[in-house]
């Protein structure tokens, strides 16, 4: 949930340097210059607009007692349209008060129609029940906005159905609950006016594909009731936010992207650190071979790790007086930072380190609001901390952000960046790249940081594996028609039709019916398989679920598994009884699961013809099977040994994009043929580590293959598909965007200043063939074939 704009008052603190001196002197410390770019993000005045003529006086005056004036200028645009009737997403920045661009237009509407009703849906409990306590904290009579969760206590629910207004719940309880008891709702739904999706960025992927027919669904059971309620979405910044929540919803939605809520200057500095000379560069510790796969070649460490570099900065603002907050992924790795940091001020003047602090998600809340209150007045300076700050603590008054690695998307970097500066003073925030090759693009790319957005919330309703079972829910909560098949999109003829065929679904002239006593079982957040548990050994808790495809990855034994920022290490993962059983444990190093694939075409959906080469859209069978797993050292990076495991293999239908080059076109770009398997392993790697650039996902979302004769297209190929079955949208995204993707790939190979290849390009720390052989030139060489030929 977000409080609209209002600023916010610091206690008194020396400002220290201005961030421009203090950058100055952070770049003059070491040999060479890190910084490869410094954007002035200018401050911005805030542009407030009168209250909407619709919105009734109390409702003005319930706001104006929380502090709101009058609204800002997207807040009022986003209102009125919705409003009027119109689907709207409002995607702007942290902070922006995107929660009253919804409030306004559905509390006026229940103040204006006392029978009318209103559903919030949050991706987390928690975040509706901030919201509220939010509208309860408006007092409006009438509305009794109230909690419809997993939580809620039977005899809590008959009431909340019969007299709550604005019901707040997930879409978890509306596809479990709400939509099987359509019958005990039918009075809600009938009235209901406004359903209102908050933070939509997060339905991506598979889950984001579920979530957009439980919807649909939803929209069936109102229809029928006689009810078409409005959309209002929210979204973290992102690209094409109106094709997203259209995806998401199945209407036509307009955007509201224009942020007009005031924000302070920042300077944001780019920052790669130095290659490590190459006496002094670790040596690859020999991995024990894995599987079939004799990996000779590992990952080796060429640059200053990112954690380090870190820890340098942290104690160099400290040391100026300046109040930091460096973002680190793990808590693991806070905990380095902060240690790292503390070290180095004692060393330079004794005592300097106890105003540097690790700060973990598993804190007591009073632990936090100590923290917190330390650093307002200044007894500390100097706060590592996993991103769990983002949530639910309030940190006002910091000079400086250090973002430890790209945190994935740039809605989180904007989020993380925009702790620093208090009202009205500038403040510095300092990217430091990883050795990551999307890291490595974005310090050499920074339009791709400042400028217009890139990367895009991606989900496909079409996804077979999603709309079938999805298709079954409904038939079970009305009998399917003719007409249900344009609400559920492409593929839903066929979907029926293999569900009458399983005998799952009967036809009858009246409509499709549900053939079966019980409910068809579907996990939102699961796929094809079943979910592993993730059970604490000890104790027996379940802290939660894993999904199967991804299971073999994060839960193998050994693994080093992180449940909200805490270490956990797995005992075993017994996939015949789908649970993995961990205990606490916060050891030195991470692991990196890795896998061997074989993959062959079943389909092509579409392509393009570009002489000597092919890109290709299409579905594929993929096998696969995680073969062992690498420890890595989380101070440094360093690799401690490869142990090979023991996995069943895993056959999975999916969508794939690529690409094909014929073998003259590679000998006349200069490639030779034996570094033809190099060449294109090493571009399959990079272009994976890119493709989060145009859509969100991570790793473990996409897989890639290469090889120089591939048995399907007769030719050099390179494949990178989706890890989930049926596909997630991410391949189709990468197809779509193709050249962009590519170009950029390039781009970030050619621009890493090593010379063979290394994490920060071209190495990859799943790589099932431990990193062997890549080809750095000759990936170049590649991907320009690709880009010359292929048209933009
Ligand atoms: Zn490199
Ligand atoms: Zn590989």
């Amino acid at each position: 949930m977000e409080s609209s704009a209002a600023p916010t008052v610091s206690a008194g603190h020396d400002p220290g340097p201005a961030p421009v001196d203090l950058l100055r002197r952070l770049r003059a410390r070491g040999a060479g210059d890190p910084v490869t770019h410094v954007e002035r993000v200018p401050a911005r005045v805030g542009v407030p607009a009168p209250w909407p003529a619709w919105a009734p006086p109390e409702l003005r005056a319930a706001f104006a007692r929380r502090g709101v004036v009058a609204p800002w200028q997207h807040q009022a645009e986003a209102a009125t349209l919705a409003y009027d009737g119109g689907h709207v997403i409002v995607a702007t920045g942290t902070a922006s008060g995107k929660s009253l661009a919804y409030q306004l237009p559905a509390l006026a509407t229940l103040l204006a129609d006392p029978r009318a009703t209103v559903l919030y849906l949050a991706p987390t409990k928690a975040l509706a029940a901030d919201q509220l306590r939010a509208v309860a904290g408006l007092e409006l009579e009438g509305v009794r906005p109230a909690c419809y969760d997993g939580d809620t206590p039977r005899a809590e629910r008959e009431w909340i159905r019969r007299h709550s207004r604005f019901v707040l719940t997930n879409p978890d309880m509306l596809h479990h609950g709400i939509l099987p008891g359509h019958a005990q709702w039918s009075g809600f739904l009938r009235r209901l006016a406004y359903v209102v999706i908050d933070e939509c960025h997060t339905y991506r992927g598979v889950f984001g594909s579920h979530v957009a027919h439980v919807l649909r669904r939803l929209r069936r059971q109102c229809a029928r009731f006689g009810a078409t309620p409005v959309f209002v979405l929210a979204s973290a910044t992102s690209g094409d936010p109106a094709t997203a929540a259209g995806r998401l919803t199945g209407l036509p939605v307009t955007a509201v992207t224009e942020d007009a809520s005031p924000r302070g200057g920042v300077t944001f500095a780019l920052w790669e650190p130095p290659l490590l000379p190459p006496d002094s560069t670790a040596p690859a510790v020999p991995a024990q071979a894995a599987g079939d796969h004799d990996a000779t070649t590992d990952l080796v460490q060429v640059r200053r790790s990112a954690l380090r570099e870190t820890a340098d900065l942290l104690a160099d603002t400290v040391a100026e007086g300046v109040r930091t907050l460096a973002f680190v992924r793990s808590r693991k790795g806070a905990e380095v930072v902060a240690a790292n940091a503390r070290r180095a001020l004692d060393d330079a003047v004794p005592g300097l380190g106890g105003r540097v602090a690790a700060y973990r998600g598993g804190y007591l809340r009073e632990e936090r609001r100590e923290l917190e209150r330390a650093l307002l007045h200044g007894d500390l300076l100097g706060l590592a901390s996993t991103n769990a700050l983002e949530l639910g603590v309030d940190l006002v008054g910091l000079d400086a952000v250090l973002i430890c690695g790209y945190p994935g998307t740039r809605a989180s970097l904007w989020q993380q960046a925009g702790r620093a500066g208090r009202s009205g003073q500038e403040a510095l925030a300092v990217l430091v790249a990883r050795d990551d090759p999307l890291d490595t693009y974005l310090v050499h790319h920074p339009e791709a940081i400042f400028g217009a957005p890139v990367e895009a919330t991606v989900l496909d309703p079409a996804n077979p594996y999603v709309l079938a079972p999805q298709l079954a829910c409904a038939a079970v909560e009305a009998p399917l028609t003719p007409a249900d098949l344009a609400l559920f999109g492409d593929g839903a003829k066929e979907a029926i039709d293999q569900l009458v065929e399983a005998g799952a679904l009967r036809q009858r002239p009246t409509g499709w019916y549900w053939r079966h006593r019980e409910r068809p079982e579907v996990d939102l957040r699961g796929e094809g398989g079943a979910p592993v548990c993730v059970v604490e050994s000890a104790t027996g808790r379940l802290l939660g679920t894993v999904d199967g495809g991804s299971s073999h990855f994060l839960l193998h034994t050994g693994a080093v598994y992180l449940h909200q920022g805490i270490s956990y290490v797995v005992d075993d993962l017994d996939l015949a009884d789908g649970c993995a059983l961990v205990h606490v444990e916060e050891p030195d190093w991470s692991t990196h699961a890795r896998d061997v694939t074989d993959l062959s075409v079943v389909s092509v959906r579409s392509y393009v013809d570009a002489g000597p080469v092919g890109m290709f859209l299409g579905e594929v069978d993929v096998t696969s099977q995680v073969v062992s797993y690498q420890r890595r050292r989380i101070a440094t990076g360093e690799v401690i040994d490869t142990r090979p495991l023991d996995l069943p293999t895993r056959e999975l239908r999916t969508v794939a994009v690529w690409f094909t080059l014929s073998p003259r076109s590679l000998a006349s770009a200069g490639v030779q043929q034996a570094d033809v398997p190099g060449a294109l392993h090493a571009a399959e790697h990079a272009a994976i580590g890119l493709l989060p650039l145009m859509a969100t996902c991570d790793r473990w979302d996409i897989g890639g293959l290469s090889t120089a004769l591939h048995p399907d297209t007769e030719a050099p190929t390179v494949f990178v598909y989706d890890g989930h079955p049926g596909g997630a949208g991410f391949a189709e995204r990468a197809y779509g965007t193709a050249s962009a993707w590519l170009r950029a790939t390039r781009d970030a190979i050619a621009e890493c200043g090593c010379e063979t290849g290394c994490p920060s390009c071209v190495q990859s720390p799943k790589c099932g063939n431990g990193n062997n052989p890549l080809s750095k030139p000759d990936a170049i060489r590649v991907l320009d074939v690709v880009l010359e030929n292929l048209p933009a």
